[in-house]
């Protein structure tokens, strides 16, 4: 399709909502404007395109939200569009709103999402939006900055409680099959130990033996970063406080790592992500996923992009281990 051929183009979150999503809204909008093509915000993602809730979005809309937590146009988890009839009901409201291409801002979820619409001919671009980095095609997703170092204050601040009575921590974070959260805060706070949904073996008694072995060693407090996917924190701690005879608690973060205003980081990458959404699909482009690459923007081929596969850095695991003690890796 040729650069004039687009005059209306649809933006949408979907999956979790993440710190940045507003400024990448804000980006792709603005870019579209300056480029002559009208823009709508589909609400509450695939629901919105699903039941035709639709508002114009103008340059004067997205004022004032580069620096907002959250999607001012929601997000939703559309159970409809995972069925045919879901997706051609979406197809139809796209065709009626005259959308000649779709920025969706979410993760691998919402990206299968979009294929589904681009093979039935809508143009489609993804942008990675997610706290939880689990996107196999690029090395930054949106939100992962923010949340992670609001993950990293909170940790800091149960550890001076800790140490003060000499406890062990058990923290919870998010993500829920993917460990990145966890593995990013445990090595940014000096945690003693971080349990990944991607790793962890399920051998308490290993993590039992490291408390004892660190408490003779000196250390006052000793912090576990536990993922939300192992859960079960609370029911751990009084195991640990039994076995050990230290006081253990257990806090969970929860959705406050969700929140918040975006980082620098957040705030810049998703604006940059969001105009080249719009600028990848006004030069004729369609089912591509703007990723972050080796230290560069890019994109690509949606279907390539889900097939990756996504490891975790199993020296940064190990050196969790080896720099509060020597042991194996979990
Ligand atoms: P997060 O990483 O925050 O969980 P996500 O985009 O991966 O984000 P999902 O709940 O997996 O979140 O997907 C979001 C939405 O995308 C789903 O609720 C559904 O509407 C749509 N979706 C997911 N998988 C498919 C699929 N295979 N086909 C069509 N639509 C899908």
């Amino acid at each position: 399709m040729a650069e004039n051929q687009i005059r209306t183009i649809g933006v949408l979150t979907s999956g979790g909502d993440a710190p940045g999503m507003n400024a990448a809204i804000r980006s792709a909008t603005r870019r579209a404007v300056s480029k002559g093509i009208r823009v709508k915000g589909v609400l509450k993602g695939y629901e919105g395109l699903i039941k035709d809730e639709l508002r114009d979005l103008g340059d004067r809309d997205v004022s004032e939200i580069i620096g907002r937590g959250g999607t001012i146009l929601y997000s939703a988890r559309c159970k409809e569009m995972l069925t045919e009839e879901g997706v051609l009901t979406a197809v139809e409201t796209c065709r009626r709103h005259e959308i000649d291409g779709l920025v969706v801002i979410g993760g691998d979820g919402s990206f299968r999402g979009a294929l589904e619409l681009s093979r039935h001919g809508i143009n489609t671009i993804g942008v990675p939006g997610t706290i939880d980095l689990d996107i196999s095609c690029t090395d930054y997703t949106i939100g992962f900055d923010s949340a992670v170092n609001t993950a990293m204050r909170a940790v800091d601040q149960v550890r001076d409680t800790s140490t003060s009575h000499e406890r062990v921590s058990i923290i919870e974070v998010m993500g829920r099959n993917a460990g990145y959260i966890a593995l990013w805060s445990g090595l940014a706070v000096g945690a003693e130990d971080v349990l990944l949904p991607e790793k962890y073996d399920y051998d308490e008694e290993q993590i039992i033996n490291q408390i004892i072995d660190t408490r003779r060693r000196g250390k006052k407090h000793h912090i576990i970063i536990n993922a939300e996917g192992i859960g079960h924190s609370q029911a751990m701690a009084k195991r640990i406080e039994a076995a050990t005879g230290i006081e253990t608690r257990a806090t969970i973060l929860g959705y406050m790592q969700r929140g918040g205003s975006p980082t620098c980081q957040d705030r810049l990458y998703a604006t940059v992500m969001g105009a080249k959404a719009v600028d990848l699909l006004a030069e004729g482009k369609t089912s591509r996923v703007v990723a972050y690459r080796q230290g560069e923007f890019t994109d690509l081929d949606f279907e390539e992009a889900l097939k990756m596969e996504k490891t975790i850095s199993e020296y940064e695991v190990d050196l969790v281990h080896s720099l509060s003690y020597s042991t194996s890796v979990r």
